[in-house]
């Protein structure tokens, strides 16, 4: 046996163990659902949904720790995917192999993958036996917080209630068009990257060059950022203090 035939066995060993723990022991933090049904193999989708609510979840797993990329499929599908909405939910699972044992899971909702957050990778070489297949990444640390959320963190179970109320409120940013989607996860990302609770529009403006670059197309950068703030406003992320100061809510 080769080393190549032996690791791939090695991964669908992985695979079965992984998924059968999803299936054992994962509840649904959409709905709350005590569990979620695997579907049948090579499901090109998902692999995982809920019988009460009927969303579907993605299982991404990794002997270790998940780092700031994850390497994923190929970069044509999941843009494609991005864009026509209709991608699953993904859980992010670290295990650790020696010990048998789950220490991270996280719940990455939807509809915070945008195009943005994904890294087209290097075409294989012309010597690989998928020559010129294209992969990429999920830049993980490109994801606002709001949209990562621990269900187990360092090998401990975090509250289920949290994880459900967390779970709502990244919910409620869901936007179906995909370039609005993508100036809201900027705008979010701009809010978190300011450390105090409170903050003021000018604050907000520094970012402007920033989304300009990430919007060239755009030319209204300071009415979109009011606009999204507005929206932040609406969803109960953060709240208007008047005069242009602003507070995060937890
Ligand atoms: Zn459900």
């Amino acid at each position: 046996m080769t080393l190549s035939e032996g690791y791939r066995n090695n991964s669908q060993i992985a695979r079965r163990v992984t998924e059968s723990w999803i299936y054992n022991n994962m509840f649904c933090p959409r709905c709350g659902c005590e569990h979620i049904e695997q579907f049948e193999n090579n499901k090109p989708v998902a692999d995982f949904y809920c019988p009460n609510c009927g969303n579907q979840y993605e299982l991404k797993s990794k002997n270790g720790k998940f780092g700031k990329k994850i390497n994923d499929g190929a970069y044509d599908t999941m843009i494609e995917r991005i864009t026509g909405n209709n991608n699953p939910d993904f859980f992010l699972m670290g295990y650790s192999r020696s010990e048998g044992k789950v220490n991270d899971i996280m719940l990455v909702p939807k509809h915070f993958f945008v195009p943005n957050i994904i890294e087209r990778r290097k075409p294989l070489a012309p010597t690989a036996r998928r020559s010129g297949w294209v992969g990429c990444n999920i830049l993980l640390d490109k994801i606002p917080i709001q949209g990562r959320i621990s269900i187990i963190s360092n090998g401990s179970i975090e509250n289920r209630n949290s994880v459900l109320r967390k779970t709502q409120t990244a919910q409620s940013l869901k936007i179906e068009n995909v370039s609005a989607r993508g100036w809201l996860m900027d705008i979010l990302h701009c809010v978190n990257a300011i450390d105090a609770e409170e903050f003021c529009l000018m604050d907000m403006y520094r970012f402007e060059d920033i989304l300009r670059q990430k919007h060239p197309d755009n030319n209204n950068v300071k009415p979109k950022i009011r606009q999204q703030l507005q929206f932040l406003r609406d969803k109960g992320i953060i709240e208007f203090l008047g005069n242009g100061y602003y507070s995060k809510l937890k």
